[in-house]
């Protein structure tokens, strides 16, 4: 049996405390929400904090309503909400952000579910098949880069971590264009979803280690849908091996009336140690009505630059392939909730 460390926990009441107990601790202190990736890592002792600060008693994490900032007219969520709350909220299932309430809805079971959060979520550690292992394990093959140890045992000549990143909920938020908020000791600031990630296994975030997520800000309804697919080996489990996360502008109508396309993102999970957004693959369908060819188009835009790594489940050719099949589906969902 694997078990914890011994740490303090702390349990502020307050965003001001929460900041003030983290710089007491320093280093060697971690936030924490539902806890369903941070305690598992300590118990292989992938992050090891001496103090352990809950974010789940600050009221004002798990606050919903109106957005400010750039988002203004869209809707902002407290990071501490459950994913269990966020897929069942009507302002979130039954309106333009279903996509977010359907990749929360998709994330492992219902249990972790009622637990785990949407700010836990959105820092989800990086996973690999050589880091995900016990610590036992881990010391047997001399650890990795990313933690204890000097080599990537998936690409050993690489400088770098390969980790991927592994959050249902990110993709999409990079597709639908949401601000993340962060307060830490110098204050507020407030980034785009797709600057908070960093293309690299190890330093996978923007964030400052005491910098505390403190809520997500929805862009208003103006026109656009967006839905999330996911691929992997049970469907009542898994974490995603491939995330299609698909947002599209319309003008116009209905694509029975020559509604168009114009704009469009596509980001995928899985495949890197970030959502990637693949750019080509967004622009293949502005101007279209989502024809069978632009939707082709624009899932082999997709198809060449995911280059999924031999350190998740299943054949990583058979993983990319799968790029192109799920581009594909999750753009027929789009035009067929078009109409
Ligand atoms: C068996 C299993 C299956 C899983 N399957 C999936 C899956 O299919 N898809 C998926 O996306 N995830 C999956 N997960 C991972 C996890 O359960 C979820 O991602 C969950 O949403 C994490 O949220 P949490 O609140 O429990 O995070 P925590 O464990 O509390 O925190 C995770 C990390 O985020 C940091 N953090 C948390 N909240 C904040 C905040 N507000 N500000 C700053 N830092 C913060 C913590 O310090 C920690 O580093 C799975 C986990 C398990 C154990
Ligand atoms: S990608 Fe390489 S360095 Fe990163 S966790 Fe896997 S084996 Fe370790």
């Amino acid at each position: 049996m694997l078990r914890l460390p011994s740490f303090t926990y702390r349990q502020p009441k307050t965003l001001r405390d929460a900041l003030a107990m983290k710089a007491d601790a320093g280093p060697e202190g971690m936030y924490v929400a539902g806890g369903t990736d941070l305690y598992p890592n300590m118990k292989r002792r992938h992050q090891e904090p001496k103090t352990v600060i809950s974010l789940m008693g600050v009221p004002e994490l798990q606050a919903v309503g109106r957005s400010g900032g750039q988002a203004v007219g869209g809707i902002q969520i407290g990071t501490c909400i459950t994913l269990t709350d966020l897929a069942a909220r009507p302002a979130v299932r039954q309106s333009a952000y279903h996509a977010v309430a359907e990749a929360a809805a998709l994330v492992s079971t219902p249990l972790l579910r009622n637990m785990g959060t949407l700010g836990g979520n959105l820092c989800l550690d990086t996973r690999c098949n050589y880091y995900n292992q016990s610590f036992e394990w881990r010391k047997a093959i001399d650890f990795c880069m990313k933690k204890d140890g000097a080599i990537c045992w998936v690409a050993p000549s690489s400088p770098r971590c390969w980790a991927v990143s592994s959050s249902d909920v990110a993709p999409v938020m990079v597709a639908i264009g949401a601000e993340f908020v962060l307060v830490g000791p110098g204050g507020e600031r407030v980034v785009p979803a797709d600057r908070f990630y960093n293309n690299d296994g190890i330093n996978y975030l923007t964030k400052q280690p005491d910098e505390i997520l403190s809520a997500v800000r929805l862009p208003p309804p103006d026109g656009w849908d967006a839905v999330y697919h996911k691929l992997r080996r049970r469907g009542s489990f898994d974490f995603p091996v491939l995330g299609v996360a698909a947002w599209i502008r319309w003008e116009g109508r209905g694509t029975r009336d020559g509604g168009r396309v114009v704009e469009a993102r596509i980001v995928l999970g899985g495949v890197a140690s970030h959502p990637q957004e693949i750019g080509d693959a967004g622009a293949a369908l502005v101007g279209s009505t989502l024809s069978d060819e632009a939707i082709a188009a624009a899932a082999d835009a997709a198809f060449h630059p995911s280059k999924p790594m031999d350190n998740t489940d299943f054949d990583l050719s058979w993983r990319k392939q799968m790029t192109r099949v799920y581009v594909t589906r999750a753009l027929e969902e789009v035009r067929l909730r078009r109409g």
